[in-house]
């Protein structure tokens, strides 16, 4: 079968039935945003992601600094999902010949910078030729006394987001059509204080971790964009969701140059993807500082307009395979 018709989530899915055999000790193993294991008293938390040029970047837009910077906090990220704390990091990268050693010194500066930031220390890793195309691979490794896991929210629990999301969609689109978008560089001109923190919130993302945790029923990262991390929750924990268009925080920046380009700004939230916020469900009337943006409820997955008019969603997002 060709990999576009089940798409990568369909993939995960079918290698996660063939993997079935699981010993008492993998507390959650795959189908969340990092393994659970348990050791003695301890569990331990695994992560792994993976950043290709060409799928997840381009040396034309990027830095070897902002580069090494995301690579890691995305994986950070992964464990801030699971209420842990990061703690080891091992690098396997696939180098291509015209790489240099400065390039790869500058990829690890980025990588230490975040890790200094977090209490991160790395601990091995491996290194390759590539043939075509910087690959890096990296696992992260943390611990937490509390997981919060994806199958874990309740009917009637409310769902809320950690931050603005968005920014990071619009800060790729912006960097994709600098060179060459006429629109674009009359944007620049006009409000380049909007562009910037956009652009870098695509370039080097900050995971923040979720401080109280103690009543939260699911977590998850935003990666791949609300709508598909939001439908991860439902499938996991077996729930429906409705959420509000207008409820969903939207930054300044964000609102300002979608109006601009007369485009929707709430479509970068709900599709785009690599916002690394959290998203989360817990009892509606919890004291937090993060917003809310709908409810769990039995079955279905809606949304509301800014006219009360209530639509089915899709899982639309950032998919491997499945984009051209
Ligand atoms: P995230 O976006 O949080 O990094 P993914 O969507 O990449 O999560 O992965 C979802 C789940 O599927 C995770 O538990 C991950 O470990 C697992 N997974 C992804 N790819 C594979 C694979 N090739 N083999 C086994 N498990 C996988
Ligand atoms: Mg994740």
């Amino acid at each position: 079968m060709q990999l576009s018709k089940i798409g990568e989530f369909g993939l995960i899915k079918k290698l996660r039935t063939k993997c079935k055999n699981i010993p008492p000790e993998i507390l959650t193993g795959i189908g969340d945003d990092a393994a659970v294991i348990k050791q003695g008293n301890k569990k331990i938390l695994i992560t792994t992601d993976m950043m290709i040029e060409g799928i997840h970047f381009d040396p034309a837009f990027t830095t070897f600094y902002q580069l090494g910077y995301k690579f890691l906090a995305v994986n950070i990220s992964d464990i801030f999902a699971m209420g842990g704390k990061p703690k080891y990091f091992f690098i396997s990268i696939g180098i291509p010949k015209n790489y240099t050693s400065e390039d790869i010194d500058e990829l690890y500066s980025g990588i230490l910078k975040i890790a200094g930031e977090f209490g991160v220390a790395i601990a091995g890793g491996d290194t390759c030729a590539s043939k075509k195309g910087l690959i890096l691979s990296g696992t992260l490794m943390g611990s937490a006394d509390r997981i919060i896991t994806r199958s874990g929210a309740k009917v009637g629990d409310g769902i809320f987001v950690t931050s603005s999301l968005g920014d990071s969609a619009m800060g790729l689109m912006l960097l994709k059509s600098q060179m060459s978008d006429v629109r674009s560089q009359k944007l620049k001109t006009r409000n380049s204080k909007s562009l910037l923190p956009l652009i870098k919130k695509h370039l080097m993302p900050e995971p923040i971790p979720l401080k109280n945790t103690s009543k939260v029923t699911s977590m998850i990262d935003i990666s791949d964009g609300l709508l598909i991390d939001l439908s991860h929750i439902c499938d996991e924990s077996r729930v429906g969701a409705v959420i509000y268009k207008n409820k969903i925080p939207i930054s300044g920046e964000l609102a300002d140059t979608a109006k601009f380009l007369r485009t929707d700004p709430v479509k970068f939230a709900l599709n785009g993807g690599e916002d690394y916020a959290l998203l989360f469900t817990a009892p509606p009337d919890i004291k937090t500082t993060a917003f809310k943006i709908g409810e769990i409820v039995k079955s279905g997955r809606f949304i509301i307009d800014e006219n009360g008019r209530k639509k089915i969603f899709r899982s639309e997002g950032y998919e491997h395979f499945k984009r051209k």
